[in-house]
């Protein structure tokens, strides 16, 4: 199975991606992980994203198709992959249609996931994570049993991203609208669009993205 989710950013990408992960064994493959971490590591690339990220803004095509053209040559995405904020420019639609060509790894689906810009920006501002084993959290949506304590691993380390805030989240917002959306269009013509309404709770969003996946595979 190899699929992209698309969406605006807080639409639930990240939290569909990890429950197909479990479901389907194949790997989330997210741009913006793969980024943040060269950004913690300070790595050349790191260096060169870093400033743009907190921004709101998009970081080079050629950076990230880079990124995710190594990545995908790795053994555990033969079976498979999630990509996940990538591609979020029609430039990187195309290179990566250009690349899956070449590596024989045609796309099976693109899932739309379609939520509200007021809820975005709710589930945005509460989010954060653990800062050991990276499960995700929501002040109002989804906090742990014990507040100061990871469910999955009990850390009592969390972290917010930077860029999670109501005035980058605006940016973030005007970059999808006009660099990513067009891509709603661009796959739908291609035959592998999949719409799936991403305002209810995670377990009922992740229901649908299964029902649509099962059936393309069919
Ligand atoms: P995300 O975690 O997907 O919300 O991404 C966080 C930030 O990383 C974005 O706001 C961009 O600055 C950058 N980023 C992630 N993926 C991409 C991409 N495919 N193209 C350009 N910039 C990206």
């Amino acid at each position: 199975m190899r699929l992209i989710l698309l969406g605006p950013p807080g639409a639930g990408k990240g939290t569909q991606a990890k429950l197909l992960v479990d479901h389907y064994d194949i790997p989330q493959l997210s741009t913006g992980d793969m980024l943040r971490e060269a950004v913690a590591e300070e790595t050349e690339v790191g260096l060169k994203a870093k400033a743009v990220m907190e921004s709101g803004k998009l970081v080079s095509d050629d950076i990230v198709n880079a990124i995710v053209s190594d990545r995908l040559d790795k053994d555990d995405c033969a079976n498979g992959f999630i990509l996940d904020g990538y591609p979020r420019t029609l430039e990187q639609a195309d290179s990566l249609g250009s690349m899956l060509e070449k590596k024989s790894m045609p796309l099976d689906c693109v899932v739309e996931l379609e939520v509200d810009d007021d809820a975005l920006v709710e589930r945005v501002s509460g989010r954060f994570t653990c800062a050991k084993c990276g499960e995700g959290y929501h002040d109002k949506f989804k906090m742990p049993a014990n507040p100061e304590k990871c469910d999955r691993c009990g850390s009592q380390e969390f972290k917010r991203r930077p860029d999670d805030n109501a005035e980058t989240m605006r940016v973030r917002l005007q970059a999808y609208y006009k660099e990513t959306a067009p891509l709603v269009g661009y796959y739908y013509a291609k035959h592998l669009l999949r719409r799936v309404d991403g305002m209810g709770e995670i377990g009922t969003v992740q229901e649908h993205v299964r029902d649509v996946l099962d059936k393309t595979r069919k």
